[in-house]
């Protein structure tokens, strides 16, 4: 097992890696910018260091700097966490030739999954249905025009290098399309660096079912089942469950088998996470897949009793899995609301600033509660990274039990000197669309309407 490994990222999954490593008996070196000096992530940290001022291109991007560091504090890994490094095929590659183990899958899976429209075809040829759509990136107005109307509208106009909810575009008409191609390039050239865009039918009522599989470095690979995420807001993801609530256990092993079936032949190590549409008639397609750890894997762990981040280290360190498919099991429901510093009365405009005060749900609940946060009271949200406060989990005996216990810890949680997404969370929990499980992606938007 590794001695020390460096944590490449901040908030609270920063504080989740280090707690993983404790249990591994890993010492862990934090990285943080200056805008973060204070954060109370730091103090589990057994050693710290400034890598930069706020803006993450000087800090959580900054790759010589968190190498650097990585070798001067003789680190033999560096988990990158998720968003900022944690899907850069160059950094991973970066690692290897400073001989530190990048806790994630080798550059080249990331390279072949990181271009979605590429993933795409591999994940076609390896049996897995896609959304209709284009086979590779469209280079023209022109070309985009005819597949539309092949497909026929609405389509979605998507950048191969997209990722957390950006670089989408939804046309509806030939004169939407027409007027969003060159936008749409333009925009992706600059928020990825990246100007190459694919195409997709666009699935009205769509549900979002994603599976978490690990792959070990023998070839091994399971699954953890699925998790629901359909409470979306401009394509990001605000509430999460597992299990799905539009899944049997038929249709769960069969897409389990299949999906595991395609990783295998595409060859995958570490944690990682193949996202799905599924339509009005139960069909699941493949949209991408995410080669790290996910802001929702704690649904998955609460269900299954698995510790993701722990065994993408174990992984990462050349254990072999220690599970077989037949010996994951689930038990009862799971529930993640995102708390995050913004004002749903506002339009969730971000709400950086300080929280004056921070009091975790207090009460007896049927189930089970887990939060993962790095926040104490007194602490400061900052303006320059994402607006996360905490991710609240409820576990229960079943889904109902789930809900309940959410809606308690939900009304019981004290944040004050910011506004958050607590009500709206509440109002999303407590909906009849919600609590029926015959939800879709337009969730959000009918509730705020
Ligand atoms: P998840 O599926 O884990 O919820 P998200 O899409 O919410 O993933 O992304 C998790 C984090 O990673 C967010 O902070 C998001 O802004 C960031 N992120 C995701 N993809 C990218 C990308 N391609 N470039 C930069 N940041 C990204
Ligand atoms: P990102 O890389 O930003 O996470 P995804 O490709 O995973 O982008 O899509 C994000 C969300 O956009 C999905 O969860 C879904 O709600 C919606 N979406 C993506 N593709 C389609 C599609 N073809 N039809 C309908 N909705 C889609
Ligand atoms: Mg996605």
């Amino acid at each position: 097992m590794f001695r020390k490994i460096l944590v490449a990222n901040r908030g609270e999954i920063a504080l989740r890696i280090i707690q993983a490593a404790k249990k591994l008996g890993i010492q862990t070196v934090a990285v943080y910018s200056k805008a973060d000096a204070a954060s109370p992530h730091l103090k589990y940290a057994d050693t710290t260091v400034c890598i930069g001022p706020a803006p993450s291109s000087q800090s959580y991007l900054a790759m010589e700097a968190i190498l650097q560091t990585a070798l001067q504090y003789d680190c033999q890994a560096l988990h990158p966490g998720y968003g900022f490094l944690s899907q850069n095929a160059l950094f991973a590659a970066l690692c290897e030739q400073y001989k530190i183990t990048f806790v994630g899958p080798s550059p080249n899976s990331m390279r072949n999954m990181g271009d979605k429209a590429h993933a795409r075809s591999m994940m076609q040829e390896a049996g897995v249905d896609v959304v209709p759509g284009s086979t590779a990136i469209i280079s023209s107005p022109e070309e985009a025009l005819r597949l539309s109307h092949q497909l026929g509208f609405p389509v979605l106009l998507k950048a191969t290098a997209g990722g957390g909810g950006r670089g989408m575009r939804l046309c509806r008409s030939e004169a939407e399309l027409g007027q969003n191609f060159v936008q749409a390039s333009l925009e992706a050239e600059k928020a990825f660096g990246n100007a190459s865009l694919y195409l997709e039918k666009y699935i009205e009522g769509a549900r979002h079912i994603e599976l978490q599989v690990l792959g070990d470095a023998f070839g091994n690979i399971i699954h953890l089942g699925e998790r629901e995420c359909s409470v979306q807001r401009r394509h990001q993801k605000l509430v999460e469950e597992a299990p799905s609530p539009a899944l049997n256990e038929q249709l769960r092993n069969h897409f389990g088998e299949r999906a595991i079936k395609a990783i295998k032949k595409i060859g995958y190590q570490s944690a990682g996470t193949l996202e799905f549409i599924m339509d009005a008639e139960s069909h699941l397609y493949f949209i991408e897949m995410n080669t790290r750890i996910q802001v929702e894997h704690p649904v998955s762990e609460m269900i299954t009793g698995a510790d993701i981040v722990e065994e993408q280290i174990r992984i990462a360190a050349q254990h072999e899995l220690r599970k077989k498919q037949k010996d994951v099991t689930f038990q009862g429901h799971a529930i993640e609301c995102r708390i995050n510093a913004e004002d749903p009365a506002n339009h969730f405009q971000p709400h950086p600033g300080q929280i004056t005060r921070f009091r975790p749900p207090q009460v007896e609940v049927p189930g089970k509660i887990r939060i993962d946060t790095f926040v104490e009271e007194g602490c400061h949200i900052p303006p320059f990274y994402d607006s996360m406060i905490c991710k609240l989990i409820a576990w229960g005996k079943n889904r109902p039990e789930a809900i309940t216990t959410m809606q308690t810890a939900l009304k019981n949680f004290v944040i004050e000197g910011v506004p958050t997404t607590i009500p709206f969370a509440l109002q999303v929990i407590q909906s009849k669309q919600f609590t029926s499980g015959k939800y879709d992606t337009r969730i959000v938007e009918e509730l705020i309407s």
